[in-house]
């Protein structure tokens, strides 16, 4: 038995009947990281004595009596979330040298439920990009197409579940960057609605936009995962007191009674032709388990992008503010006259052009003159898109869409234009914009092999529909390719 190839859900078993210990677990899933990451560069941070020792420590309270969900189980961690005494470096040279003095709520939470923090994953900068060419750090493969892009933001977590070194992940989808790249990678990926999940100890980019949520190989394993995550947190206002579903208690079952609706934008020219087929083949499938399929409009899709990158560029703006090289992080050693030049030096050394790209564009559309021009604006195209979803769903229960208008880009091929690299995250930014839950699930392969996902959208609170699909759909895929 490949120990780090187990599910959670297998994990779980196997931990709790002692077939293996989490020291073996935990051991087996370092191993794999040695072996293959040389390559694929998924991690940026392991410290193989921490993760045994959690590992050690769960072993004990579990001889000792003690049951906890995930106890034992060991996890990657998108390198954007606080996990106390591990670096947090958001891929960025401006927190070099950072180590959270705190755990984030999604990890003391997962902590309390016994899990092991192995190591960090890699991602674009802060998480602003979709292929995690952006990390200032390393440039992370594609582990079925080593040629390839793992998507992104969340990049190092796909390509660390897809490719053998993590049993699950924790990602971050602001935009897309949890479902796009488990698309590209050929994994699980789920983005909360907002306010499902607690985002205290997130780094945060965009805030009205910004949700962590796992990256798994099954979708038992997310709702395993979501599960234990999700709640309301005193330490973000912004979290429901909405009771929280035993959602992997719920799964099963087939779709009858179930509507499903095909948002007509989302199957137009520019989608690639090979995707539209594996997404078509899966709607035919969940066709066959029992849902009715219709047809329905988001009529404002077409200023998603426009919408998102003024909205997320001027959140990102204020938020990266605090990154002055005062207190933590880089700090510039050119000799400064004045404080002003002291942070103008340490952020022109410490960000990255993508990062610097969004600042000056959020700064921009804040800029008295311009506010009412772009931001305003942007915020009234955002309530017209979330209405769009709301008529959507009152003639459908879900959503069934690509994740991605393309499979995974060839390492450089959007590097160089930033533009074309926005306006590949059209079918994944509306979620956020509209803050409904969304779920990336695999449904082949192209030809050349380059896994393509099957996106889901319910409305916000409704992760129990998404992962009821999903898990059907999941159950009578035939992976084609
Ligand atoms: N690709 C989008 C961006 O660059 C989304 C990123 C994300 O979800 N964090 O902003």
């Amino acid at each position: 038995m490949e120990l780090e190839s187990l599910t959670v859900r297998t994990a779980i078993d196997g931990l709790r009947k002692r077939q293996f210990s989490s020291v073996e677990l935990t051991r087996a899933v370092l191993d794999a990281i040695t072996a293959r990451d040389g390559v694929i560069g998924a991690y940026l941070w392991v410290d193989e004595a921490d993760a045994l020792k959690q590992a050690a420590s769960a072993d004990a309270a579990r001889a000792g009596g003690a049951d906890a969900l995930l106890l034992g189980v060991p996890l990657a961690i998108k390198d954007i979330l606080n996990v106390e005494g591990q670096p947090c470096t958001c891929a960025s040279k401006i927190l070099a040298g950072y180590r959270a003095p705190y755990d984030a709520t999604v990890i003391a939470r997962l902590r309390e439920a016994g899990a092991v923090f192995a190591g960090r994953t890699n991602l674009d900068e802060f998480a602003m990009g979709s292929t995690t060419e952006n990390s200032a750090i390393q440039l992370t493969r594609n582990p079925a197409a080593l040629d390839r892009v793992p998507g992104g933001s969340s990049g190092g977590s796909a390509a660390a579940v897809a490719g053998g070194m993590a049993l699950a992940a924790l990602g971050t989808d602001t935009g897309g960057s949890i479902r796009q790249p488990a698309s590209f990678c050929g994994c699980v990926g789920l983005k909360p609605s907002y306010g499902r999940v607690s985002r205290y100890g997130l780094v945060a980019f965009a805030s009205s936009l910004d949700q962590i949520g796992p990256m798994t190989q099954t979708v038992e394993d997310a709702a395993l995962l979501l599960g234990v995550m999700a709640g309301r947190d005193p330490h973000d206002a912004t979290t429901l007191d909405r009771a929280v579903p035993n959602y992997a208690a719920a799964l099963g079952g087939d779709l009858k009674g179930l509507r499903l609706g095909l948002p007509k934008e989302y199957f137009v020219a520019g989608l690639d032709p090979e995707v539209a087929q594996r997404v078509q083949e899966a709607v035919e499938s969940c066709r066959r388990c029992g849902a009715e399929i219709v047809e329905v409009s988001l009529p404002h899709t077409e200023y998603a992008v426009a919408t998102y990158y003024i909205l997320a560029s001027a959140e990102a703006s204020a938020n990266l503010a605090r990154f002055d090289g005062v207190r933590y992080g880089h700090r510039s050693a050119v000799a400064a006259g004045t404080p002003l030049e002291m942070y103008l030096n340490t952020r022109a050394e410490g960000f990255g052009r993508e990062v610097k790209r969004r600042i000056i564009l959020g700064t921009y559309v804040l800029s008295s003159g311009y506010y009412d021009a772009y931001y305003t604006h942007a915020q009234r195209v955002r309530t017209l898109i979330r209405r769009d979803f709301e008529s959507a769903f009152m003639q459908c229960d879900a959503l069934l869409t690509p994740v991605s208008p393309d499979p995974a880009y060839l390492i450089g091929a959007t590097a160089e234009d930033p533009l074309k690299a926005y306006l590949i995250d059209i079918f994944t930014v509306t979620a956020n914009l509209a803050g409904i839950c969304g779920l990336s699930v695999p449904c082949g392969t192209t030809p050349a092999g380059l896994p393509v996902g099957l996106q889901v959208l319910a409305p916000a609170f409704d992760e129990g529909t998404l992962l009821r699909i999903g898990h059907v759909y999941e159950q009578v895929r035939e992976v084609r390719s």
